[in-house]
């Protein structure tokens, strides 16, 4: 089977790598992926996945087999912006090609991945490698504006094909690793802080009560509760950490004394810690009159469909006995011919919903170097797309069994 693998990746090489320069032509900011989306949807198809659906977000799905083991690829269309375009040295939606390597809008997080999953289908369909698992590959929208919420949304309503009981046995996140094998990240809860105060006119401040003044000893205190690693700890995950993000008043005019004071936080939340007990600690270390609530989001969707969350996500981590993690490595020594390389992620994943909200046995996997995400020299090596894409082809055999 893996002789047949390598033999078909050598082959198709060229052809993935054609499909995920096109993915990076078409921009696809969060909210506007229906491009990405038909693309997907038409490879899949052509590709002889059993079923494909766009379901009512946005997302697509493409399933192969009934089988009693139930995996979920996920990957997501969305990108975040480009920022200045002077910063960029190639077109990010060009999908330039140098040197083995695709620069671009997406590259690294995560067309690359999503190319490689996709494709993955299209092996396993050409080769015959299917067995006992029913294999669902996710593409979708909207995770810049909040990890987990179309994955987590698609879950509970019952629109995976295959899977609309909501029983799934395994998930594998595509977002780029390096091409190390993923158990967990830290969770994070963006949180909002406001302080009251009494408006009058900037001439006469004593009239009034600054509500900036009222928040500015919280802004002091949550720089302390960082300096002296106050928060929570994990030995795999590391340590909560907290930081002041963003603050505004409503001052009507430079000579107005505003009446009330608004800041953010980013709490980011290692294992132990909740969204909930992050806020509790900031009411009993700070308190002072300041308002403490999870902030949250409301995007519609390119199909209109209104994905409404909290900006709240729970750390996660696989077990190391875990079978997800054993087929993952084995899958990994019998492709690569040495052992995977186990580690956690930095950023935030859906595995905020798949594992840490859902509780399914969640892994990561994907090509490119995490570094490269959202900066201006995006990029991923060719040879990591062609692995992970094998990778992605040979797996759910080692899973099943
Ligand atoms: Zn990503």
């Amino acid at each position: 089977m893996i002789k047949k693998l390598e033999e078909l990746a050598g082959q198709e090489r060229e052809e993935l790598i054609r499909f995920l320069r096109r993915l990076i032509s078409l921009k696809s900011y969060s909210c506007h992926e229906e491009k990405v989306a038909e693309f997907v949807e038409k490879t899949m198809t052509a590709a002889g996945y059993d079923e494909v659906i766009v379901d009512q977000i946005g997302n697509v799905f493409g399933r192969i087999g009934t089988g009693k083991n139930r995996i979920l690829y996920d990957a997501h269309m969305d990108t975040v912006g480009i920022g200045d375009p002077a910063s960029w040295e190639f077109d990010p939606f060009q999908g330039k090609r140098k040197d083995g390597v695709i620069y671009g809008r997406g590259a690294v997080d995560m067309k690359s991945g999503l190319a490689a999953i996709v494709w993955a289908g299209r092996w396993i369909k050409m080769l015959g490698l299917e067995g006992d698992y029913t294999l669902v590959v996710a593409a979708v929208v909207q995770e810049e504006e909040g990890e987990g919420a179309s994955i987590g949304e698609a879950h509970r309503q019952g629109f995976i094909p295959g899977m609309e009981d909501g029983r799934i046995d395994a998930v594998l996140l595509a977002e780029p690793s390096n091409l190390e094998l993923k158990r967990g990240q830290r969770g994070r809860v963006e949180i909002r802080l406001s302080a009251q105060g009494r408006s009058c006119h900037g001439s006469m401040p004593e009239k009034g009560d600054n509500a900036l003044y009222r928040l500015a000893p919280a802004i002091i205190k949550v720089k302390e509760m960082e300096d002296k690693k106050q928060l929570g700890f994990d030995p795999v995950l590391g340590h909560g950490s907290i930081a002041f993000t963003r603050c505004i008043s409503s001052s009507g005019s430079l000579n107005t004394i505003p009446d009330s004071a608004t800041g953010w936080i980013d709490r980011r939340l290692t294992l132990g810690e909740t969204p909930g007990s992050a806020i509790e600690e900031l009411e009993k270390k700070i308190g002072g009159g300041i308002k403490f609530e999870v902030e949250h989001t409301d995007q519609e969707s390119y199909r209109g469909y209104h994905l409404k969350m909290p900006k709240a996500f729970r750390p996660w981590l696989l077990d190391e006995d875990s079978r997800l993690l054993r087929a993952g490595k084995k899958t990994y020594e019998q492709l690569f011919g040495r052992e995977g390389t186990v580690s956690t992620w930095v950023f935030s994943t859906d595995g905020v919903y798949t594992s840490g909200a859902a509780g399914i046995p969640t892994l990561g996997f994907g090509p490119g170097v995490e570094k490269y995400a959202h900066t201006s020299d995006e990029q991923v090596e060719e040879e990591q797309l062609i692995r992970a894409a094998k990778f992605y082809a040979a797996f759910p055999m080692f899973y099943a069994g």
